[in-house]
């Protein structure tokens, strides 16, 4: 799981990537809100510091959570409850009081991201093709007998792809259906990099570039390895 660490204090941003990556996330750290726009859509769950150098911390959450789904856990200074709850209208999943304790966050991420997984009904069917096997209820991925290790918008970018075979799904569909962003960004682009970015993952994961084929200044087509 990629999480995005939006923290402008060293120290605490070190000592948390670093506890991250213990606990087996792929943790990176940003110091600005504006970086933090910039990459927020390349992460499964962002830890947003609100008190950042230059752009208001509210703002930014907002902005992600206006973009989308994306699972935000925010940290404030200041210990009063009305801190922590403008946090969450502006929409975050939760909020801590800084300095909090290691465990407590470990346990808040689990429970967070509980919540948003199961963004597929158990009901969903699995699809198979050939060797591939993807399973919406558990949301893994299998090749030829293997797990294969996706982040959660891989899995999510597969599955759509997979559940229009045969079918061209534009950029535009992409960046709606799973980084669930109106448009807004579309022409952008580092909207383009994001989902080569996961394309080319993807393809590196499945070990073939046939899965996923490129239909050239439309967008990307589900093949059978
Ligand atoms: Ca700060």
């Amino acid at each position: 799981m990629h999480v995005l660490v939006v923290e402008d204090e060293v120290d605490v941003a070190e000592s948390l990537i670093r506890g991250l990556r213990r606990h087996g996330y792929d943790a990176v750290g940003v110091a600005t809100g504006s970086r933090a726009l910039d990459t927020y859509r390349d992460a499964d769950l962002v830890l947003l510091d609100l008190e950042l150098p230059d752009i208001d911390g509210l703002e930014v959450c907002r902005t992600i959570r206006a973009a989308g789904d994306t699972p935000i856990i925010a940290f404030t200074d200041h210990s009063n409850e009305s801190d922590r709850v403008l946090g969450l209208q502006a929409g975050s999943d939760d909020c801590l009081n800084k300095p909090y304790g290691f465990r407590e966050l470990m346990a808040r991420i689990d429970a967070v991201m509980r919540r948003v997984r199961p963004r597929h009904p158990a009901t969903d069917p699995a699809i198979e093709h050939g060797p591939l096997r993807i399973d919406a209820a558990t949301r893994e991925v299998w090749l030829d007998g293997g797990l294969v290790e996706v982040t959660r918008k891989e899995f999510d970018l597969l599955y759509y792809l997979a559940s229009h075979p045969g079918v061209v799904i534009s950029r535009r569909q992409l960046m709606a259906e799973i980084w669930g962003d109106p448009m807004t960004h579309t022409a952008s682009p580092h909207v383009s990099r994001t989902i080569d970015t996961h394309v080319s993952t993807l393809r590196g994961k499945l070990g073939s570039s046939n899965w996923i084929r490129t239909v050239r200044g439309v967008g990307f087509l589900f093949g059978n390895g």
